[in-house]
């Protein structure tokens, strides 16, 4: 559950969003405290990336309100994108680019120093791979580099959607290692997984969503019971 007496990074508060007569969020609320990790699960079409995409602000709720660090996106979209990183479940990169350009390209979007590419290098462990043609990487080698761009700018808090999925056990566990350093050091994540490993692996909180509203909500021995 929530930690009392820190920050409140994430609150949502009854919020809806249907397409036709479906209700993929349906009256959904959830507070996320600063240096959680948080699992969202849930079986297809349970609303999960409705959710994110509405976190996220590639969505607009029909009712209810989302507030990122208190701040929302009709007054706020800038300051919520320096303190909030993306990784979709694919990420798509040009063709010809190789992988620190691509750093160096979001670090100048976000007005992030060049210093800032070779110290993610590091973190998503690609300092060899710095050269390489990204349409040339392995697929956990991409993710890590979608990791790294959605860290660059240091934000608060990451939204990740299906990290994992696809990638071989050994990828999986590189991918958990480097978030779990960014546990170490403060991070507050939301993921979506259909992996109940790696939910249990970097998680201490487990949301189930079901029908577009939350079904259960706490750590893994507790939904157990
Ligand atoms: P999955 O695990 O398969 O990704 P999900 O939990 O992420 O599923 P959503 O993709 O959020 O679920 O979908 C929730 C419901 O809303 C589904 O019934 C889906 O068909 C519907 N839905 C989502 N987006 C749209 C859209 N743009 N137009 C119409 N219906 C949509």
């Amino acid at each position: 559950m929530p930690r009392a007496g820190r920050q409140t990074v994430l609150s949502i508060r009854n919020v809806r969003k249907s397409f036709g007569g479906v209700h993929a969020v349906n009256d959904l609320s959830l507070e996320i405290k600063e240096g959680e990790f948080v699992a969202l699960l849930g079986p297809n079409g349970a609303g999960k990336t409705t959710l994110l995409e509405m976190i996220e602000g590639l969505q607009t709720p029909d009712s209810g309100s989302i507030e990122i660090c208190g701040l929302n996106y009709a007054q706020h979209e800038r300051q919520i994108r320096q303190i909030m990183g993306l990784a979709f479940q694919e990420t798509r990169f040009p063709e010809k680019i190789r992988v620190a350009e691509a750093l160096r390209l979001f670090a100048a979007f976000y007005g992030a120093s060049p210093a800032r590419t070779v110290e993610i290098l590091d973190l998503v462990s690609l300092a060899e791979k710095k050269n390489a043609y990204v349409n040339t990487l392995s697929g956990g080698q991409r993710q890590r580099l979608a990791l790294g761009i959605a860290i660059i700018q240091k934000p608060k808090v990451l939204l990740l959607d299906e990290p994992t999925t696809g990638l071989d056990p050994h990828a999986r566990r590189e991918l958990w290692q480097i978030l779990s350093d960014l546990k170490r050091a403060g991070m507050t994540l939301l993921l979506t997984t259909h992996y109940m490993e790696e939910a249990e692996e970097l998680c201490e909180r487990i949301v189930i969503q079901f029908r577009g509203r939350i079904l259960a909500d706490g750590a893994l021995e507790d939904l157990l019971e």
